[in-house]
């Protein structure tokens, strides 16, 4: 595809201060300027209607889960998983994976996300995905074969594949990294925690945790270890530089100061932990007050049940407005800003949607439209590259994957 400057004429941006009108220029490596009308570009783009911005960034994804989407309505954490979720897994395949992979980074690029943090079994048909989907993504897969508290034979043949995937480095022109998934502390012992840690330090690779999603995880945690959850990974040794925490729901303020110390990123996933009745999610004041890198991230398409960031933007604001009897927390411009952090695309949005209008005087009310009414995503760029034109996705075929997810769905769920 090609790659290069392109001119965006009349067009409204949102660069994470302001909103600018105007002819705008996309450079390929993902910065912006003002047009002065006389560039050479590769190509020139009708802005009217529509409204860039910087792209999504989905911090905890369990792509393949697609294939779960809508199982397991009315269950709590535990009885969710226990009852509906790890007994349908038992029987995940690699090509099963590859197909909820297909549907899960269609459903991103369709609404405006161009990075995925995820975390799923047989990372090795994960990463291909991503890769020729031209977005970008760190796939994280585990050390053990499921489940992972070793109830299967341990032959170690889980951990010497990723391996593999981490000593051959980056895929997709540098965009796929591999990382290490420990899924938890209550279904990792010390040992297998400590082999992912010390693996992902290895490679210098991203190492990725579910940290007190529920109370119950806390309380046991605490029963066992005397400590809570981060503490208990902190007296390890479990924190490289590169962690991701999932959810960090019912952390104590020394432990934010835990995270905060070893520069972890704490994903705060509020539609997943409503959603599963967690009775609780992150506290986004006092995390930020702490020092931790809050990122927001949808958790899997089985307890969201959507991958569309911009309505876990909408949700974040909402539940932490609610939360804290603050009407200020999580102001568009700072929900936005937390829900793009680090990106280097662009995306534009359909400002022919009615739920876009007013845009207010000097597009002043866009960026609210955008949080808690909704819009198309019409284009992404990535790297320079343009990976969705005027609403159709150009690398993946929307309709194929749509019918390819529902013959597997069956397929996997006939004896359940
Ligand atoms: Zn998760």
């Amino acid at each position: 595809m090609e790659v290069g400057v392109r001119r965006v004429k009349d067009a409204w941006l949102f660069d994470g201060e302001a909103t600018h009108y105007g002819d705008i220029l996309l450079h390929p490596h993902g910065g912006w300027s003002k047009s002065k009308g006389h560039e050479d570009v590769i190509e020139e783009i009708d802005g009217k209607n529509k409204f860039f911005t910087r792209s999504l960034q989905n911090w905890h994804t369990h792509l393949p889960m697609t294939l779960n989407r809508g199982m397991g309505e009315g269950l709590d954490l535990m009885s969710w998983l226990n009852n509906s979720i790890f007994p349908t897994e038992r029987k995940i395949t690699r090509d099963l994976v590859q197909i909820g992979t297909e549907a899960a980074v269609s459903e991103l690029i369709s609404t405006g996300t161009t990075f995925a943090c995820d975390m799923y079994h047989f990372p090795d048909k994960i990463g291909p995905v991503l890769a020729q989907s031209g977005i970008r993504g760190v796939v994280c897969g585990p050390t053990t074969k499921w489940p992972p508290d070793g109830g299967e034979d341990e032959d170690l043949s889980t951990m010497r594949e990723l391996e593999y995937l981490l000593s051959a480095g980056p895929i997709g022109n540098g965009r796929v990294e591999y990382g290490v998934a420990t899924h938890a502390v209550y279904t990792c012992s010390e040992e297998v925690l400590m082999r992912g840690s010390d693996l992902a330090r290895q490679y210098d690779a991203t190492l990725h945790i579910h940290t007190s999603e529920t109370r119950d995880e806390v309380a046991n945690c605490h029963n066992e270890n005397g400590m809570y959850p981060v503490e208990y990974l902190d007296s390890l040794g479990y924190f490289t530089g590169r962690t991701v925490c999932a959810h960090c729901g019912w952390v104590t303020k020394k432990e934010m100061g835990i995270l905060a110390s070893h520069g972890a990123i704490c994903v705060h996933c509020p539609t997943s932990n409503q959603k599963l009745a967690c009775g609780g999610t992150m506290s986004y004041p006092a995390m930020t007050a702490s020092g931790a890198d809050v990122r927001l991230g949808t958790d899997g398409a089985a307890s969201n049940n959507s991958l569309d960031l911009r309505k876990e933007a909408k949700a974040a604001s909402l539940i932490q407005r609610h939360d804290h009897w603050d009407a200020t927390i999580l102001d568009p411009i700072e929900t936005w800003n937390l829900a793009t952090k680090g990106s280097k695309d662009w995306v534009s949005w359909d400002l022919n949607d009615i739920r876009m209008r007013p845009f207010g005087r000097q597009g002043r009310r866009l960026l609210a439209n955008l949080i808690y009414s909704d819009a198309k995503c019409q284009d992404v760029f990535v790297d320079g590259a343009n990976i969705r034109k005027d609403g159709v996705t150009l690398t993946l075929d929307d309709q194929k994957i749509g019918a390819r997810l529902e013959e597997a769905a069956v397929r996997y769920y006939e004896d359940v």
